[in-house]
C-alpha cells in the first residue's frame, strides 16, 4: 500500500485536498491560547514522526484521510482539552436519532450500546423515553466523562471499540456513535467489533461532520477537518462502501437540517475565531474599536468567500451527517 492508498477502499485513485504543517495545525486548534498551540504542534509532529501532512479524497468511495493516517493521542487531546469540556447539550443528531429509534418500535428489553458518550446526555434521553437505565450500555475514553456515566447510573468501559471484553457484554438491538468515527484510523477492526456487538438485525446509527460540505470549504481555503484530531471524513458512497465490506445495509442517509441564517453565522464564526487581528481588537478596552473591527472584519469573509453564500443555499449543506444501517444476515 502507497502512502495515498484509501484505508477504506484500498484503492490508490485520490487526490490531495490540502497539506498542512504542525504548526498550523496547532494554530488552528487552539487559536485563542500561542503556548498550547505550541506545545500541540511539538506533540503532533512527534505524533507524525514528520512536520508536514496531507488530507487526501478517494476517487472511487469518497472518504477523506489524512496521511500520516494516525489518529490523535491522549497526550495531544489532554492538551486540547486540558480544562474541563463542556458538550453541547441540543444536539440535532442526539434529536433525530431518538425520533429514529422511537419509529424502530423496540421491544421493552431491548439493549442499546453508545460508543463514545462524551457525560452521558444522550444516554440520559434514552432512558427517560424509551429504555430503563439497565440496559444503556456506553464506552468513553476520558475519564471525568467516563465517572459522569456511571454516576448518572450507565454502564461504561472505559475502552475503545475493538479492546471491548465482548464475551462479557451483552448483543445490542441499537449500537450509535456520534461525532466519533471521523477520530479513528482503525476503521475496520471498529466496524468488526461493531458488527460482533450487534444482535441479527440490528440497528447500527452513525453521526459525523458532514462530508460534502467540509470537502467545499477546503475548496474555499478553509480546513475543518485539522488532523490528527479529525483523520477521516465520509460521504453516503463511503458509507456504502463500509457498509458492504463489514455486513450492513444502509437504511437511509440523512443531513442535519439548518436554516441559511445558522450556516452562514456557524461559518463566519468558525472563520472568525482563526482570525488574529480580531481576537486582538476584540480584547481592546475601545469599544468603538472592537465593533469597527469586528464588522469590517465580517464584511471582508463575507466577500472573501462568495462563493460560500451560494453554497450554503444548496439543500444538504447542514453541518452533520447520519447513516441508519441494518446488520445484514448473515455477513456477505
Ligand atoms: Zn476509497
Amino acid at each position: 500500500m502507497t502512502s495515498s492508498d484509501c484505508p477504506v477502499c484500498r484503492s490508490g485513485n485520490s487526490r490531495i485536498l490540502f497539506r498542512m504543517g504542525a504548526e498550523e495545525a496547532g494554530k488552528q486548534l487552539v487559536p485563542a491560547h500561542p503556548e498550547r498551540a505550541h506545545l500541540i504542534s511539538a506533540q503532533i509532529r512527534a505524533l507524525w514522526e514528520s512536520d508536514r501532512c496531507a488530507f487526501y479524497k478517494c476517487r472511487d468511495c469518497g472518504y477523506g484521510f489524512a496521511r500520516p493516517y494516525t489518529a490523535g493521542n491522549g497526550e495531544i487531546y489532554s492538551t486540547l482539552y486540558y480544562e474541563s469540556f463542556s458538550y453541547t447539550e441540543d444536539k440535532w443528531e442526539h434529536r433525530f436519532a431518538l425520533e429514529l429509534i422511537q419509529s424502530l418500535l423496540l421491544n421493552e428489553t431491548a439493549t442499546l450500546l453508545e460508543a463514545g458518550a462524551g457525560n452521558g446526555s444522550f444516554l440520559e434521553r434514552v432512558a427517560s423515553t424509551l429504555l430503563p437505565p439497565g440496559q444503556i450500555y456506553s464506552t468513553e475514553l476520558s475519564d471525568p466523562g467516563a465517572k459522569e456515566i456511571r454516576r448518572k447510573g450507565y454502564h461504561c468501559l472505559n475502552k475503545r471499540l475493538p479492546e471491548l471484553p465482548a464475551e462479557k457484554l451483552p448483543r445490542f438491538d441499537v449500537v450509535c456513535m456520534f461525532q466519533v468515527l471521523e477520530h479513528m484510523d482503525d476503521l475496520d477492526p471498529v466496524f468488526q467489533s461493531l458488527f460482533q456487538l450487534g444482535k441479527p438485525s440490528s440497528h447500527l446509527i452513525i453521526a459525523v461532520p458532514n462530508g460534502y460540505l467540509r470537502t467545499f470549504y477546503d475548496r474555499v481555503g478553509v480546513h475543518l477537518d485539522l488532523p490528527p484530531v479529525h483523520v477521516g471524513r465520509f460521504s453516503r458512497k463511503t458509507f456504502e462502501v463500509l457498509g458492504k465490506k463489514h455486513g450492513w445495509k444502509i437504511e437511509g442517509v440523512y443531513t442535519e437540517s439548518q436554516s441559511y441564517a445558522f450556516k452562514l453565522k456557524k461559518f463566519l464564526s468558525d472563520r472568525y475565531v482563526r482570525v488574529p487581528l480580531m481576537r486582538r481588537t476584540d480584547q481592546s478596552s475601545s469599544k468603538l474599536v472592537r465593533y469597527f473591527f469586528r464588522y469590517s472584519c465580517l464584511l471582508i469573509l463575507a466577500v472573501r468567500f462568495l462563493p460560500v453564500l451560494f453554497f450554503l443555499l444548496l439543500p444538504g449543506t447542514g453541518s452533520s451527517m447520519m447513516v441508519h444501517y441494518r446488520k445484514k444476515n448473515p455477513p456477505v
